[in-house]
């Protein structure tokens, strides 16, 4: 109800001013837990306050009562979740909204998962129930608003798994579903062959389908949206809006109130006809939102029963082998390697601690986890056999498998050209299984390490070495072999995951979050730490000292003494030149996109971060451009990926042609593109983003037709970071989407530019 009438809003505000300060005495309650309407913001309060008529016997329950209870899920975002205690949400906002409103103070009751919330509820421990869904049986005993939010339930599936929205696919199969929500009523009683796993958050629902442990999860689509983006599950996937009207009913967001606090109901419903419009509007934009999801991103996410399992389980054992660098080593009784910092950052983020098992290599680290010697491999790839017997994370970070062959080899096109022929593979690599499978012509050999398998095909026993791209490049330099090359790509990739023990299911879903919680930038340093240090220069000092050697026994011969000299000379330059060069070969090959063979996103970062830096110190301008080809996924859909992958090679090329040279382009993921551009304001970002636009808009592709792309353009500001910068951009983009696509949009000017 608003009251338009000048002189009773002036009424209003002086009652509601002596109301206000009656009500905002408060009990003994923990203050951060509670939210206090306190006096900020009190002019455009007072202005809203008065819109609402509380009667005498209202006024009376709020003098009483100035705090309630109020529910919060642990995990539930962006609706209702918990971060380090601090309650978050589209739903927690709106709460908010209404305690600063009715001037009753909120104490959130966090820490319990949602069916515990539920039956606390009911009860009569907790005051107030919301973003929960409307149901014929609760609302028998309880009061429901009207919905304050409403989205769709989508299906939640593996990408390799059909497309389906309809629940009759479901019948016979396992779909996981949250303790306690009614949509599990839904479907004990319309689709009772539909085996459902009853789990403990929406986000472990997610990890289930993720892991294989079951076939699809229910969520709203805005929920698993956010999920997916935020949280890298990038091997799910959303059906369309389920079709059923029935369950599509449990997808309305209200709160609730016991029937037997009827004037609480009145007080808090009156409070939400405050509610206009603008306001809702701008929580969904805070909470719908790409910036939303940024939100909270540090959290692991773990549910109670995962934090007391942590708890009571005094350290995780992790098997290392002893010599699998850059990537996992033991040296001097230490975990050293990649994987060393990853476990460190594992302990910090789960607050345990750890044990290393070492392992004399791979295959000696894999039967030690089945025989239950110890309970994570950290550095794995998963293959079909190993599956039988160790579950796998996400993967969280991929190399190329390289074709390291003699410097004298001629062209290699990949694995084919070695039918008949030996090539060694390191001991326990994937590579065993899957490069065996698909060239069975092949001679694959097994050697102990990566070092041994070079070490034979740099003498000649062998023709040529399968070694993932670090590791190749940290043995190389670290055994001096200069007769090796990279001579190809052997179109395998090495996808490196963590590796848990079978019979610890607990284990497996804490380690598959922690994983996807750890940002990118955080695992890239990791990355950058071990693999860069690969590219010190090392030569072979041996031959040196064995012609100084051979060179004193000719004393006399002063002139040949100076003749070994200058060849030793020349020597020690050649190996030198030719470990450079190589270097350099490794260097393009891990720093460019195998597809379309622009810079790739992890190379990309790097020269960002550097531009950066040299933008802070010179203050010169820099623009990025992020691109996002339109409706990509229609041309994938309709000719196939293929005819997709030469739409994304051609885009490349035009933008290897059409930018400066002092811009980089680059592949950011998928079908999305980033041009960095040096010296270029917003202006002149937005002129070359234009000309790339009807560059792409002009172009005829063979089979696909036409094609479009949407550009956002983002200008760094003075003090801002590479995240903001990008996220400017990428909210820029995501701005020319629903501006209705191929068309670019230039970024607003970020916060920290306005207040420097
Ligand atoms: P929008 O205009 O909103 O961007 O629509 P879209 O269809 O492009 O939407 P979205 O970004 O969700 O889809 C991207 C698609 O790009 C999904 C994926 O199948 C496809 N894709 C990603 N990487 C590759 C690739 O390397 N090759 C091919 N052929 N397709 C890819
Ligand atoms: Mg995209
Ligand atoms: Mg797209």
């Amino acid at each position: 109800m608003i009251d338009t009438n000048p002189l009773r809003r002036v009424f209003w505000i002086l009652s509601f001013s002596l109301l206000m300060s009656a009500a905002v005495v408060r009990g003994a309650v923990s203050p951060d837990a509670i939210i206090d309407p306190g006096n900020e913001a009190k002019e455009s309060r007072e202005s809203r306050l008065s819109a609402i008529e509380f009667s005498p016997e209202e006024k009376t329950w709020l003098a009483d009562h100035p705090t309630i209870r109020v529910s919060n899920e642990f995990d539930w975002p962006p609706f209702d979740f918990t971060i380090s205690g601090t309650p978050q949400g589209f739903g927690i906002d709106l709460m908010n909204l209404l305690s600063e409103r009715s001037g009753i103070g909120f104490e959130y009751i966090n820490g319990y998962t949602w069916d515990e919330l539920v039956e606390m509820f009911f009860d009569g421990q907790i005051d107030l129930l919301h973003s929960l869904s409307f149901t014929a049986e609760r609302a028998e005993k309880a009061f429901y608003s009207p919905p304050y939010y409403h989205s769709k339930n989508v299906l939640i599936l593996r990408r390799d798994s059909a497309d389906t929205n309809n629940l009759t696919d479901l019948e016979g199969k396992i779909i996981a579903l949250p303790k306690g929500w009614s949509s599990i009523k839904f479907f004990r009683k319309y689709y009772p062959a539909v085996h459902i796993i009853e789990v403990e958050s929406s986000r472990q629902a997610l990890e289930y389908v993720d892991q294989g442990k079951v076939f699809a999860a229910v969520e709203q689509e805005g929920i698993s949206a956010y999920f997916i983006k935020k949280h890298g599950f990038n091997d799910l996937k959303l059906s369309k809006w389920i079709d059923n009207a029935e369950l599509q009913k449990t997808s309305s967001m209200h709160f609730a109130v016991l029937k037997n606090q009827e004037i609480l109901f009145n007080i808090l419903d009156k409070a939400m006809n405050t509610l206009q419009p603008e306001d809702m509007r701008q929580l969904e934009k805070k909470w719908f939102s790409r910036e939303g999801r940024t939100i909270g991103s540090e959290d692991v996410g773990l549910t109670p029963t995962e934090r007391a399992f942590l708890a009571s389980k005094k350290a995780i054992a992790f098997c290392v082998s002893q010599d699998r660098m850059p990537l996992e080593g033991y040296q001097q009784n230490r975990l050293t390697g990649m994987a060393a910092d990853i476990v460190e950052i594992f302990g910090e983020r789960l607050g345990v601690s750890f044990t290393v098992v070492p392992t004399l290599s791979p295959t000696d680290s894999l039967s030690k986890i089945k025989a239950g010697q110890c309970d994570v491999l950290p550095m794995v790839s998963a293959t079909p056999d190993r599956r039988n017997d160790i579950d796998f994370t996400s993967s969280f970070l991929n190399y190329s498998v390289a074709i390291i062959t003699r410097e004298q080899e001629g062209f290699i096109g990949g694995l084919q050209d070695f039918t008949g022929k030996k090539v060694g593979i390191p001991e326990g690599e994937f590579t065993w299984e899957t490069a065996r499978r698909d060239h069975p012509g092949v001679n694959f050999v097994s050697f102990p390490s990566a070092t041994g398998s070079l070490l034979a095909l740099s003498s000649g026993a062998i023709d040529a070495a399968l070694v993932t791209l670090p590791v190749a490049s940290y043995s190389i330099r670290h055994t001096g072999l200069d007769n090796l090359k990279v001579a190809a790509h052997s179109g395998l990739q090495d996808t490196i995951r963590i590796g848990v023990r079978k019979d610890d299911v607990q284990l497996h879903s804490i380690m598959s979050k922690v994983i996807r919680a750890i940002p990118v930038k955080e695992m890239d340093s990791v990355y950058q730490k071990w693999v860069s240090l690969t590219f010190e220069h090392q030569v072979d000092y041996s031959l040196l000292w064995k012609i100084l050697v051979g060179a004193g026994l000719l004393l006399s011969a002063i002139l040949a003494w100076n003749w070994q000299l200058v060849k030793l000379n020349r020597q020690i330059g050649k190996a030198h030149q030719e470990l450079e060069i190589k270097s350099q070969e490794l260097e393009r090959i891990s720093r460019t996109d195998s597809l379309t063979g622009l810079a790739n996103r992890h190379y990309i970062e790097t020269a960002l971060a550097a531009e950066i830096n040299r933008h802070r110190r010179y203050q010169h301008n820099l623009s990025i451009i992020l691109i996002d080809l339109d409706h990509f996924k229609r041309v994938n859909d309709s000719f196939g990926h293929q005819v997709g992958d030469k739409v994304l090679i051609t885009f490349a090329e035009i933008l290897s042609n059409d930018t400066r040279a002092s811009d980089l382009a680059g592949r950011w993921g998928g079908e999305e593109f980033i041009v960095i551009c040096p010296e270029s304001d917003l202006e002149g970002g937005a002129v070359q983003a234009e000309n790339l636009r009807q560059k792409l808009e002009a172009m005829h592709f063979p089979v696909s037709g036409s094609q479009t792309a949407s550009f956002g353009i983002a200008c760094l500001a003075v003090g801002e970071s590479l995240d903001d910068l990008i996220r400017r951009a990428d909210d820029a983009l995501y701005a020319a989407k629903q501006k209705g696509r191929n068309r670019i949009e230039k970024a607003q000017s970020s916060h920290v530019a306005e207040s420097l």
